[in-house]
């Protein structure tokens, strides 16, 4: 299957696209994980991202469809795959389908999740990492036993520079000005599954497939 992962920043697709992809045996393609790859090797596309990422804004398409084009042309995706993050504009989405149409394939489900922003917020904000490990945790609804440090090697743990609250609120906003209408392009096709994300991690995720047949 050739899945797409779509919602606003702190919808969950992370956690779902991650989940899915295992599910299914194909790879979770997160363009924003494959960026803050590049950041941490200090590479050229590393460094061009890293201002635009921290101000919470997008990477420009060029530099994304590049990135993806390669990415998709990997061995461990040529069965298909949970592509989360992307397309995030409506340039992105045009690319994509020609990439796809090329490769005589095409997109069987865009899943969209659905979540209030106040509850968005609030996961972005109590978001931490530990940057050994990359265990996830959330201050309030999973915290480390050890005030802010990590279960398994006690790392101290850390706040993505994009999740203060201010920034989030502009991710938000760009999000709905640049991103809400790359939906629609897909519900054109009829292959977009809007689901509830407010429920907990299991309860989503068997929605999740529900709403795929998978
Ligand atoms: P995410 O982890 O999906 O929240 O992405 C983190 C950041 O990476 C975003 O706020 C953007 O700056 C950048 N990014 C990720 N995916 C894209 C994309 N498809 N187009 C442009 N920028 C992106």
């Amino acid at each position: 299957m050739r899945l797409l992962m779509a919602g606003s920043p702190g919808s969950g697709k992370g956690t779902h696209g991650r989940r899915l992809g295992a599910h299914l045996g194909v790879p979770h393609i997160a363009t924003g994980d494959l960026l803050r790859d590049q950041v941490s090797l200090g590479s050229e596309i590393g460094r061009e991202a890293q201002a635009y990422m921290d101000r919470g804004d997008y990477v420009p398409d060029t530099v994304m469809i590049e990135m993806i084009r390669l990415r998709l042309a990997q061995p461990d995706a040529q069965n298909g795959f949970v592509l989360d993050g992307f397309p995030r504009t409506q340039g992105q989405a045009d690319e994509l389908d020609k990439l796809l149409a090329d490769l005589g394939q095409s997109i069987d489900a865009m899943i969209v999740l659905e979540v209030p922003v106040e509850e968005m917020v609030r996961r972005l904000s109590g978001r931490r990492t530990c940057p050994t490990c990359q265990r996830a945790y959330h201050m309030d609804d999973n915290p480390p036993a050890d005030d802010e440090r990590c279960d398994d090697d006690g790392s101290p743990l850390e706040r993505r520079s994009d999740d203060e609250p201010e920034t989030v609120r502009y991710r938000l906003k760009v999000y709905g000005e640049r991103t809400a209408g790359v939906i629609e392009h897909y519900d054109v096709d009829n292959v977009v599954r809007r689901v509830s994300g407010e429920a907990s991690v299991d309860e989503v995720a068997a929605r999740v497939r529900d709403a795929l047949g998978v």
